[in-house]
């Protein structure tokens, strides 16, 4: 991270850049109210510190340990002295900000009456945010595969996403499992869901950030902290900061005769917190895998601190393609909203006694 002088001009900025680019990397250029920073971004042996410390207009040149450099909470309050927390923004809903966001629908869209059916519920339920599946990552080759296994039914089914949308006034989220949805899916979608199996995929990470969309992270169910930043550094690096985590869960011990999906990392949200200014959520859906979980983890989510929950929805959930199992109802979802709202706003004052505390240390 190079610390530019309070004041530096834009030449003397210019210069740094030109200079690093020059070495044959990339920048991130951050300009705070108080100062510039700039990051490096590639194989900072490349370059050395006491060279750019000598360029003009450099204050300070100062290396970050961790593999995630342009999230890491320290690069955020160098240029501006506050340690505030990014709020990423999709359409009105604000994520990240003072107040917990619902995102909720069903695991796949199933057709269209099925869709809007959802999105009227949830809507009237108080989520904020629409979800539905198109590309359904599935175990099985043998299991519904969502209606995007062919372009004209990925179409038609992110058409009526959008449609339900616009119509309930809520941004729409959904995944991308591929480098080849990327282009389709942003014609139609608010924020780009990456699931947890392609935590990992670099070029699918890459591809999707040069979109500007929002992207929601899902940690992979075998990853660890530093692995799920990591991989969310190659968002921010490609120049998008607008990155929402999202914790779903990771492989429980004894996995086959276990009672739950997954099991629920709550400790990430506080450690992922002090780590990083972006905004963590919590699906509490995929991590249980069980219906009668997901208000206690919702609640116990929203306690950690998370900024918001994905949670799936569904009207009938003996009928739905994928995951009945763990769908609640919109009545279900009312109820979910009402006592996370009433739980977060009893947790305030802890909150910013709390917040103080992460961002002091
Ligand atoms: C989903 O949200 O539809 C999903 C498949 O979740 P995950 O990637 O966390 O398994
Ligand atoms: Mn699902």
């Amino acid at each position: 991270m190079i610390i530019m002088r309070k004041g530096a001009t834009e030449e003397e900025v210019t210069g740094v850049v030109n200079d690093i680019k020059k070495h044959g990397l990339g920048v991130d250029v951050s300009k705070g109210e108080i100062r510039t920073v700039i990051g490096i971004i590639g194989d900072e042996t490349k370059i050395s510190a006491t060279h750019l410390e000598t360029l003009p207009g450099v204050k300070e040149v100062r290396l970050v340990e961790t593999p995630y450099k342009l999230i890491n909470r320290e690069y955020s309050t160098l240029f501006d002295g506050k340690t505030e927390s990014r709020v990423v923004k999709a359409g009105k809903i604000r994520i990240g900000a003072d107040e917990p966001v619902f995102i909720a629908g069903p695991c796949a869209i199933e057709g269209k009456q099925q869709l809007m059916q959802i999105a009227t519920e949830v809507k009237a339920a108080g989520a904020h945010i629409l979800r539905g599946g198109v590309f359904k990552p599935r175990t099985s080759v043998h299991s519904f595969q969502g209606l995007g296994s062919n372009i004209e039914g990925a179409r038609q089914a992110l058409g009526w996403l959008r449609e339900a949308g616009d119509k309930y006034d809520m941004p729409v989220i959904t995944e991308i499992r591929g480098e080849s949805h990327v282009d389709l899916v942003k014609e139609y979608a608010d924020i780009l869901q990456i699931g947890s199996r392609n935590m990992y995929d670099q070029d699918l990470l890459i591809a999707a950030a040069k979109t500007r969309k929002p992207i929601l992270l899902k940690r992979h169910f075998g990853a660890s902290i530093e692995e799920f930043l990591s991989f969310a550094e190659y968002i921010a690096a490609s120049g998008n900061k607008d990155i929402i985590l999202c914790e779903r869960g990771i492989v429980p011990i004894g996995k086959g005769k276990s009672y739950t999906r997954y099991t629920l990392d709550l400790q990430a949200i506080p450690v992922v917190q002090k780590e990083t200014y972006l905004p963590i959520i919590v699906d509490p859906s995929h991590a249980a895998g069980r219906r009668d979980l997901i208000m206690t983890m919702s609640m116990a989510a929203i306690a950690a601190g998370a900024s918001g929950l994905e949670i799936e929805v569904h009207y009938n959930a003996k009928e739905a393609k994928c995951d009945g199992q763990q769908m609640i109802t919109s009545n279900e979802l009312g109820k979910l909203i009402e006592q996370c709202k009433a739980l977060h706003q009893s947790l305030s004052l802890f909150r910013k006694e709390n917040r103080a505390a992460t961002c002091i240390n």
